[in-house]
């Protein structure tokens, strides 16, 4: 589904990828750890080109994003997107604000796009919102109302950048709910989070990122109980 091959990132003259290979197959999640500037949302990005590449490939469901002819809003309309800030449209409700891009980028009628919407709504669990903004609801909550949102496109695979992060602790255990859902539909998922309980129930691989490079990878178990590199058992010593 992703393909990553000797990826490097720069702004300015600060590598902040220094050469990243990695495969993400077809409803496989992977999880990402690792210290804070170590270069995750940054990996993350390229992968749906809200960043540029310096070098290498990124091929997204057999499209190479650095090649020229390859039409990058429509791979981008593939690849939803969940970040720490939810980032909601606070003037639009919450139902409006999950029909605006199916209606503007699927050119879905206001019916349709309202239907698929109250249905993703009832899917995380928020069937009674649809008519509030944004403000009227909890941290979890409007994170749900981004998760679905990002869903209404029916992207091919998704990607989380610390989506719990923000979040107060007793709403964390709902936004990983929906999101171990989404996993055992068979979305393909790569997600940057610090919460190892999920990374070890829902997640297939975890990948330890430091200093631009992943250092480590493989399964969530091994890697927890059993790390090989210093640097990802100093890591987890930390947060652990
Ligand atoms: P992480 O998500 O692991 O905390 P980031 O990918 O956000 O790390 O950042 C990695 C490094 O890239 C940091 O040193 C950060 O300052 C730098 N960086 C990220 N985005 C930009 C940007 N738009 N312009 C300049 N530097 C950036
Ligand atoms: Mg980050």
């Amino acid at each position: 589904m992703i393909k990553v091959k000797d990826l490097h990132k720069k702004f300015g003259n600060n590598e902040v990828l220094k050469g990243i290979d990695c495969h993400i197959e077809p409803q496989e999640v992977v999880c990402v750890i690792g210290p804070s500037g170590s270069g995750k949302s940054t990996f993350l990005r390229c992968l749906n080109m809200l960043e540029s590449i310096t070098s290498g490939d990124v091929v997204v469901d057999g499209h190479n994003l650095s090649d020229s002819k390859t039409d990058i809003n429509m791979v981008r309309t593939e690849i939803g997107m969940v970040f720490q800030q939810f980032n909601l449209f606070p003037h639009k409700n919450v139902i409006e604000n999950i029909m605006l891009a199916p209606q503007k980028v699927r050119k879905l009628s206001e019916k349709e796009s309202r239907a698929r919407g109250l249905k993703l709504l009832e899917k995380v669990g928020l069937s009674d919102k649809a008519e509030q903004f944004p403000s009227q609801l909890s941290g979890g909550q409007q994170q749900r109302v981004a998760i679905a949102r990002a869903l209404a496109m029916e992207p091919k695979m998704m990607l989380f950048d610390e989506p719990t992060s923000a979040l107060d602790p007793e709403l964390v255990g709902e936004v990983l709910e929906v999101m171990k859902q989404l996993a055992l539909e068979g979305m393909t998922m790569v997600v940057v989070t610090h919460e190892m309980g999920f990374a070890k129930e829902v997640g297939d691989r975890v990948l330890f990122m430091d200093d631009g490079v992943i250092v480590e990878q493989g399964d969530p178990e091994q890697i927890f109980t059993n790390p090989q590199s210093e640097r990802t058992k100093e890591f987890l010593n930390k947060i652990l």
